[in-house]
């Protein structure tokens, strides 16, 4: 059993350095310090998660306010003074260990307490399995009364707890534990650590993109090495990474990186989904591997119908207008996307899926077979299971290029439903290259068209209350980018239109629960003025477009990078929707700004 009180002593230090390979060396000494029989929590735990994100548990996760009621309830101090101390020392994990503090050098929490004599719970020595095991269970607790279950058992962890533990406890369940862990760095420390050389990362990370659990990857690899990793194959209900796209700038661009001939597949405009099915059994997953199974009923009746015993695909789903059959934007899906309701959101917002590839079929693991070819089967599949004219799974529209004019026809075709074009390279090398964003695909949006050539997918970082027809609610959202090398989510624009009715009517729905009482440290803004009324957990993901990337002394995105005291910002930029089914790791980065605005027709 590790002590979790040894543990937190490594998060503090993990979190004062940001250089990547200094928290390498710091995560590899703590692997191979860790009981093996242990370490799947302890890494879940670096992570932020309870468990990966494929199964279907309840996340890992209490609001800011009930968080207070726990410490209210642990300490006996009213939750205005813990407010208070909150704003004293940046934050509820700094609170936390200060008030923990100050009870252990006084025996007594007196100098809290305005009525004296109160019990005062014991700190025990807890390995990290207890605390992982208690955080499980306050989890666990849904329905009614588990708000105050959970109050009640977090109350309980915290007086448990040393000061330390109680304000890294704090952070993950609140999740705002940010030591700028990527996979890769614990991918990196774990090949380190258990194979003595950083060369088998790669081998670890192709074993992490079919198997996206570095909790059981990390105790496979330090009960049993590297071989231990073999007994790892795609499997049926555990999802694959998917395969991403990088930007096209335009067609010149693709003839360059595609050579003379290429597949070109309609891009809709939805979201995607992996769907697994062993029998009857099925499973969907999000671009995130996150379990929607629940979300898509029809879907998984119609994959249901596919004449293959076990099988891994990929399409788009998108919403459909019943009437016309015509494909609706974006948008309508995200109202069909609830985890409520589904019956009666099944029949407003009908949907179609749009295959357009195969991973695994009947125990064959397609993913190093080459486009064509992969192609291929998924077609023959679809056409063997006659689906007839009414399935509600469908082909993606696909035909193979050599010319130029044949490319702009196509693109101009997709543009009536789609927002434009999926280029995929059609050579021998085109393999289904799982968890990478490479140049094997390409995307063409219509957008590309004006100066800036797609949108940024941005967290929404705060929010400006609204005057007027808004008044009372949100007005505008102030949304970020995020900066890798230095963890941070800065500022990229003050977003106020584009907004339907309901968008706005959802807004306090979608962020109340994620209003924090300051600015969180790892946001960062640049002007006065561009404060907003109220601070968001970043969480909620926001597409955003708008006319060019410009460089602005109002925002933080790449401060300095281009110009003196300037960042990135987005001129007049117009909300497109929320990404519900992206997290905020998936959000656009600075590198992928600097991209966009070398794209830019200058
Ligand atoms: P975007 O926000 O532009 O949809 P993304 O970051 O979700 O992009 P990319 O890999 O950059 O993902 O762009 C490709 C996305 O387009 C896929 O993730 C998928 O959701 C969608 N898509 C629609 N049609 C296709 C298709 N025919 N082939 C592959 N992807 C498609």
């Amino acid at each position: 059993m590790t002590s979790f009180k040894d543990v937190v002593k490594v998060f503090d230090k993990l979190e004062e350095t940001s250089a990547t390979l200094e928290k390498i060396r710091i995560l590899k000494q703590l692997f191979n310090s860790v009981d093996p029989e242990e370490i799947d929590k302890l890494i879940y735990l670096t992570q932020g998660i309870l468990h990966p994100n494929y199964l279907p548990m309840p996340p890992i996760g209490i609001a800011e306010k009930v968080a207070i009621k726990a410490i209210s309830k642990m300490s006996r101090l009213k939750e205005t003074n813990i407010k208070k101390i909150i704003d004293e020392s940046g934050g509820i994990g700094n609170a936390i260990e200060k008030i923990l503090k100050q009870r252990k050098s006084t025996k007594t929490l007196d100098s809290f307490i305005k009525k004296p004599g109160q019990a005062v719970s014991k700190e025990k020595d807890q390995s990290i399995s207890e605390v992982y095991n208690s955080l499980d269970e306050i989890s666990n607790q849904v329905g009614t009364g588990s708000t105050l279950k959970k109050i009640d058992l977090l109350s309980n962890l915290l007086s448990r707890s040393t000061p330390k533990e109680a304000k890294y406890i704090l952070r993950i369940i609140l999740g705002t534990l940010r030591m700028g862990i990527a996979d890769m760095t614990i991918i990196n420390a774990l090949s380190i650590a258990f194979t003595d050389s950083k060369k088998n990362k790669e081998f670890i990370e192709e074993k992490y993109n079919i198997c996206p659990d570095l909790g059981r990857i990390g105790k496979i690899l330090s009960k049993k090495g590297l071989e231990g990793l073999n007994e790892i194959n795609i499997q049926v209900g555990i999802p694959i990474k998917m395969m991403l796209a990088q930007r096209a700038k335009s067609i010149e661009d693709i003839f360059e990186r595609m050579g003379a001939k290429f597949a070109c597949e309609y891009k809709y405009d939805g979201e995607r989904v992996q769907a697994h099915k062993n029998d009857n059994k099925i499973f969907l997953f999000s671009r995130n591997t996150e379990n929607i199974t629940k979300m898509y009923p029809d879907i998984v009746d119609a994959v249901k119908k596919l004449q293959s015993k076990t099988l891994i695909i990929e399409g788009e789903v998108v919403a459909i207008d019943p009437i016309t059959g015509r494909i609706k934007p974006f948008q309508e899906l995200m109202r069909r996307r609830r985890k409520h309701d589904i019956d009666q959101k099944k029949l407003e917002y009908p949907v179609e899926l749009y295959l357009f590839d195969i991973l695994f079929k009947n125990g064959e693991n397609l993913l190093k077979e080459p486009y064509i070819k992969r192609r291929n089967i998924l077609e023959k599949i679809v056409l063997e299971s006659d689906l007839g004219e009414n399935s509600i799974l469908k082909l993606a529209t696909q035909k193979i290029v050599s010319t130029n004019t044949e490319l702009e026809q196509f693109f101009q075709d997709s543009l009536d439903q789609c927002e434009g074009l999926m280029i995929k390279s059609i050579n021998e090398s085109s393999i289904y290259q799982a968890g990478n964003r490479g140049y094997i695909w390409l995307k063409l949006k219509k957008s590309y068209q004006s100066k800036m050539i797609d949108s940024v997918d941005t967290v929404v970082i705060g929010a400006y209350m609204g005057r007027g027809r808004r008044g009372g609610s949100y007005g505008a959202l102030l949304c970020a980018v995020y900066n890798k090398s230095k963890n941070l989510f800065q500022s990229i624009c003050k977003l106020g239109s584009g907004f339907k009715d309901e968008d706005l009517e959802r807004m306090p729905e979608i962020f109340g629960r994620l209003e924090l009482i300051e600015k969180p440290p790892d946001i960062d803004i640049v002007a006065e003025k561009l404060v907003p009324d109220i601070w968001f957990k970043p969480e909620v993901v926001c597409s955003v477009i708008g006319d060019e990337i410009t460089l602005s002394p109002d925002h933080r995105a790449g401060y300095n990078l281009i110009r003196e005291n300037a960042g990135f910002a987005i001129r007049f930029p117009r909300f497109l929707g929320f990404r519900e089914d992206k997290s905020v790791k998936d959000i656009t980065t600075i590198e992928e700004i600097m991209e966009l605005y070398n794209k830019q027709t200058k």
